[in-house]
């Protein structure tokens, strides 16, 4: 990797307020905050990182009602799927898990 990386947070067990920037909800516009309860620890870093939404990975807009606004598969959520795994990998430390 060339391109330094930024500075992480360790991750404190708290839920992961998605800035606005990265992504927001394609069904209202509202801001996404990730629950985590669980990551995968990568084979060639060792590094224990988030994978994939949905098993182990709660998402929640801020505008939830009754019906949640997250709900694989779903298209429009497709596209922001990596871009939220991404930027919480890059941003968040899961070590030790
Ligand atoms: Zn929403």
């Amino acid at each position: 990797m060339s391109t330094p990386e930024p500075t992480k947070t360790i991750w404190n067990n708290k839920d992961i307020d998605i800035p606005a920037a990265v992504a927001i909800c394609p069904e209202c516009g509202g801001l996404i905050t990730v629950e985590v309860y669980e990551t995968e620890q990568d084979d060639e870093t060792g590094n224990w990182m988030l994978s994939e939404l949905g098993s182990g990975v709660h998402v929640t807009c801020v505008d939830d009602d009754e019906t949640p606004h997250y709900n694989m598969p779903y298209v429009d959520w497709l596209p922001i799927e990596p871009k939220i795994i991404k930027w919480i990998n890059s941003h968040y430390d899961f070590n030790p898990f």
